[in-house]
């Protein structure tokens, strides 16, 4: 009787992947820190007036304020929408009480993701930070490393070298991450076949792009992709154009656009991809506005266009931020709503 059960358990199982089509749903959450209206403005029309986020057909806008402060930095916000909860500025997945919480990308892994990461600062700062640690200051890079080292990311990519082979402690965490393939430059990192690489692109924070900042964002998560995809199941992916942030708190418009170029070049890759696969849930947004800054001036030319402006503060503002989604569920991402709802909405549709 008991098999029987077993039995007609396991066909009506069958039978409803066959109707439903149950193949749990791709996840990459794309985010231009310091990416707000002003910047996708005065990046979209110095790009001579294009720019990916113009396909996207459902918009939203979040609310970024921390716990403590109207104007939110990049840990809080970062474990707002990566975590779900209010905290304090500075602060890496712990709640105002003291309580660490799990993140989204966390929760994919318990249910069977693969998993990337892949930013233009170092992988120890804040944004991707929030989606792997726990700590009470988002200065203590050399903790955050270590606490990457045994969280069995498939893929990640970023800066910051030193944090992981020349710290306080003498401790080498490459030597310790026996399982993971180390690679050195974007041909080690296409050859490699492992299923867990690092690659950590420059020992400090990787240089801005008019520096000349390699590899592309947009090359990176072609390959990442790639990878993902050979893994044979369901992946969640961060990306962050990370310096879109520092270059308005050096209110340097030329280098804002050029970040917010490789961003946007970044989007349209991804865009490919999940317009093929048809399985993936794109979601695009930011952490919070930097700089205060105003569109006054610029022109829109077939090519070279330019756009003039100026800037507030030397920090954040407080303002809304839009956000933009893409395939399966991508519906439930308009409207106004709280940055902690990023996350609610992801856990649900990864739950269902
Ligand atoms: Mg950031
Ligand atoms: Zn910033």
């Amino acid at each position: 009787m008991r098999k029987l059960l077993i039995i007609i358990l396991f066909f009506s199982c069958i039978g409803n992947s066959g109707t439903q089509g149950i193949k749990p749903l791709n996840i990459i959450i794309l985010i231009g820190d310091g990416m707000g209206l002003p910047q996708i403005t005065g990046g979209t029309y110095a790009n001579n007036n294009e720019s990916e986020l113009e396909n996207f057909k459902n918009i939203g806008l979040i609310k970024t304020f921390a716990k403590d402060d109207l104007v939110t930095d990049s840990a809080a916000s970062g474990t707002a929408f990566a975590c779900g909860v209010k905290t304090y500025n500075g602060t890496i997945g712990i709640d105002y009480k003291g309580k660490e919480h799990i993140s989204i990308l966390e929760i994919c892994q318990k249910i069977g993701y693969s998993t990337g990461i892949i930013v233009t600062s170092e992988i120890t700062h804040a944004t991707p930070a929030s989606y792997y640690a726990k700590v009470q200051s988002r200065d203590n890079h050399e903790e955050i490393a270590n606490q990457l080292s045994s969280k069995n990311i498939n893929f990640f990519v970023g800066g910051g070298k030193k944090y992981f082979v020349d710290r306080k402690d003498k401790r080498n965490l490459f030597n310790e991450m026996q399982d993971y393939d180390f690679v050195n430059n974007i041909k080690e990192y296409n050859k490699s076949k492992s299923s867990k690489i690092g690659f950590l692109t420059y020992d400090d924070a990787p240089p801005s792009l008019p520096e000349g900042r390699i590899p592309s964002l947009d090359k990176l998560t072609k390959l990442t992709i790639e990878k993902l995809k050979t893994e044979s199941k369901p992946f969640f992916l961060v990306i962050e154009g990370s310096q879109i942030d520092w270059a308005c708190h050096d209110h340097d418009i030329d280098y804002f656009v050029e970040e917010f170029k490789e961003f946007d070049k970044t989007i349209k890759t991804v865009m490919d991809f999940a317009k093929k696969d048809k399985n993936t849930l794109v979601v695009v947004t930011a952490d919070h506005e930097t700089g205060g800054f105003h569109i006054l001036g610029g022109r829109i030319l077939k090519e070279n266009s330019y756009i003039k402006g100026d800037f507030l503060t030397t920090g954040h503002s407080g303002d809304m931020v839009p956000i933009f989604s893409y395939g399966p569920h991508s519906e439930n991402f308009s409207g106004i709503y709280d940055n902690t709802e990023i996350f609610k909405k992801l856990n649900e549709i990864v739950k269902k």
